[in-house]
């Protein structure tokens, strides 16, 4: 598990040092702003809908390591998904990064690596902050989100 978890580090550090598709969007989108006053991670999310599919994500911010790439990964995870995926998506991964378990491997993908935040209770909100935020964008009535 020593390589594995190292790979996974890894995967975060260059995920929160160039974060993809950090960007705005342009024309029609949902976006939404999302703040963690506990670590001061501050960043905004825009997505992009083709009925009920998510056809693009990006967000602009900044914050720690595990925020960034966490929100780096999101976009790259909920890319051409439905709206019900999304959400099963955000629960399966909240579960995975508060230590929950029942995970399932396969719905995940990639963001298995954020496995091991759950052993760092106070990076659990950095992880879920852009989660939260996509999902107060994808709403109707998108309010900013703080963590707190
Ligand atoms: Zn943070």
């Amino acid at each position: 598990m020593g390589d594995l978890r190292e790979l996974y580090q890894e995967m975060i550090l260059d995920h929160g040092k160039h974060p993809r598709n950090c960007r705005a969007l342009d024309g029609p989108h949902h976006e939404a702003d999302g703040h963690n006053p506990l670590c001061g991670d501050r960043l905004k999310v825009f997505a992009r809908l083709d009925g009920d599919k998510i056809t693009e994500v990006s967000f602009q911010g900044n914050g720690c390591a595990i925020s960034m790439a966490s929100a780096s990964m999101m976009t790259q995870a909920l890319e051409g998904k439905t709206l019900d995926e999304a959400t099963q998506l955000l629960g399966e991964f909240t579960r995975l990064v508060r230590g929950e378990g029942s995970q399932d491997p396969e719905t995940l993908g990639k963001l298995v690596v954020f496995g091991g935040v759950s052993e760092f209770p106070v990076r659990v909100k950095c992880a879920t902050l852009p989660w939260h935020t996509l999902k107060s964008a994808l709403s109707k009535d998108a309010k900013p989100v703080s963590t707190e």
